[in-house]
């Protein structure tokens, strides 16, 4: 199991929970969108009415169920959540919305997966306040219109590009999320000890953010295993060695990057002399499914420049030698 991976499972969620900043002015960074999202939700309590839909986009972990919880906890407003993969049938959605509440705030995580016969619930549901409610059985169903109190939904999906363009422009804004500065994250790091009631040095938090891939999910997580080392290998507090023994005993390197990682960047460079190479092939020689290298190592990878990909298969760039601290074969330049 690896730390540096975007997603989270139950127990890492529970973790993550007593860490998530409540209000707007606690969370860190996205200067944009927290003063867009400030406007949107002022003129909304001005005016006393449900605010416009709201879509977030950005990777993993970068703070879209944070930022629907913080909207329902400005507007006073409950939060329902559901999410794309939940929603199978359209019967699913239309009994999550028939029993919403005036103003309440309905998240929809990964709503780019909601099933094709949903999504024209929804839109009715977004536009109209309204759900058709199916009657009956074949020739003789019926759709009765049920009219729904006013409410908002918050929409996250990782890429805005994913969902279709009438889903789309029922938001009346979208923000995206960007990956954090080091600086960013160092902030993050410091109010999570401070909530876990532990000591962190400014340089261990400035060595942790530097390898959280620009992730404050991945940034608090390291954060709790440098604690754990530090409770049971050290002395209980977060120092710059400590953070460094801990790192190292996980495996994360100073550039954020795991296990797997290194693994595919060491097969691509020594064993097929810098690529380019087939991702099938790529995948045997480290020892894990395609579906594998491609969705989970490569992202990151392609991002940081430490691979590319071509036509003819994955290619290692100059960065990925001097990360191994090897040299390249020939130097294209002489
Ligand atoms: P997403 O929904 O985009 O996958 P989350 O909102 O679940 O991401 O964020 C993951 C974790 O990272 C949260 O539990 C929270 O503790 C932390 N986090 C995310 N964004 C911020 C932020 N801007 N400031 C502080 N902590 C954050």
């Amino acid at each position: 199991e690896s730390l540096v991976r975007p997603g989270a499972d139950d127990l890492e969620r529970a973790a993550e929970a007593a860490l998530r900043p409540r209000r707007l002015g606690e969370f860190v960074g996205q200067r944009v969108v927290r003063e867009q999202l400030s406007v949107v939700l002022q003129a909304a309590r001005m005016r006393g009415r449900a605010p416009d839909h709201v879509l977030l986009s950005g990777p993993p972990g970068l703070g879209k169920t944070t930022l629907a919880m913080i909207i329902a906890a400005e507007l006073g407003a409950s939060l329902r959540v559901t999410s794309g993969p939940a929603i199978q049938h359209a019967g699913d959605l239309a009994a999550v919305l028939s029993s919403l509440e005036e103003g309440e705030v309905l998240f929809l995580d990964e709503i780019h997966r909601i099933a094709r016969p949903a999504e024209e619930l929804l839109y009715v549901a977004m536009e109209d306040f309204r759900v058709d409610v199916m009657v009956g059985k074949g020739a003789g169903a019926s759709a009765i219109p049920l009219a729904l109190p006013p409410f908002t939904v918050v929409g996250a999906t990782t890429r805005a590009g994913l969902l279709p363009a009438p889903l789309r422009d029922r938001f009346g804004f979208t923000g995206h999320l960007d990956f954090y500065s080091s600086d960013e994250l160092e902030q993050v790091l410091l109010r999570s000890a401070g909530l876990l009631d532990v000591q962190l040095a400014g340089a261990a938090a400035s060595e942790i953010a530097g390898r959280s891939r620009g992730t404050p999910r991945i940034a608090n997580r390291l954060l709790r295993r440098v604690r754990d080392w530090a409770q049971v290998r050290g002395d209980g507090r977060l120092t710059l060695a400590a953070a460094r023994a801990a790192l190292e005993v996980y495996e994360v390197d100073e550039r954020g990057l795991d296990r797997l990682d290194r693994g595919v960047l060491a097969a691509l460079c020594t064993r097929f002399g810098g690529g380019p190479v087939g991702l099938t092939t790529l995948a045997v020689a480290v020892g894990e499914e395609p579906e594998t290298v491609e969705t989970v190592a490569e992202p990151f990878l392609v991002r940081e420049g430490l691979i590319g990909r071509t036509p003819r298969g994955r290619v290692a760039l100059p960065a990925a030698w001097s990360h191994l601290g090897l040299t390249p074969p020939h130097d294209p330049g002489t």
